[in-house]
């Protein structure tokens, strides 16, 4: 995983140059109608960092060819500048680049009820996924995208 001042070196800081770090690098997604005609908890409009752009869509719709959409209940945010939840630092979701889903289902530290095979298409296509952290992490409604 990337180390905070990796993300900060890449994107800028957005508690102190959010102006510029949005005009750089956030746009908005007029989501698909076929993506959204699946997965109706999908807004019309997602405002994301573009490095997600190309692997959220491609993950949705492989969700989509696989009827593994059918798990995704709510659509729970991706931008949104704030510390990380349960420790110091700042939340990947302040860079745009992560998606919450099905979040009162994952709790924060809590079960995580996705299938298997649901987390298995986000890990495939590069996705870090909560699901995965340590029990004092562990964030299952958590999807975040950091390759570049
Ligand atoms: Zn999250």
């Amino acid at each position: 995983m990337k180390t905070q001042a990796q993300l900060i070196a890449k994107f800028g800081d957005p508690y102190k140059n959010r102006l510029t770090f949005e005009r750089m690098w956030m746009m908005v997604w007029e989501v698909p109608d076929d993506i959204r005609e699946a997965i109706p908890a999908i807004p019309k409009r997602i405002y994301l960092n573009r490095i997600i752009l190309i692997p959220l869509k491609t993950t949705l719709r492989k969700l989509i060819s696989t009827g593994l959409h059918e798990e995704i209940e709510t659509w729970d945010g991706c931008f949104n500048i704030r510390p990380k939840r349960g420790s110091s630092g700042i939340s990947t979701h302040s860079w745009g680049i992560a998606v919450d889903l099905n979040a009162a289902l994952n709790p924060f530290r809590g079960k995580v009820t996705w299938s298997d095979e649901f987390v298995q298409v986000w890990r495939d296509i590069g996705w870090i996924c909560g699901a995965d952290w340590s029990a004092a992490s562990k964030d299952g409604m958590h999807f975040q995208w950091e390759n570049f």
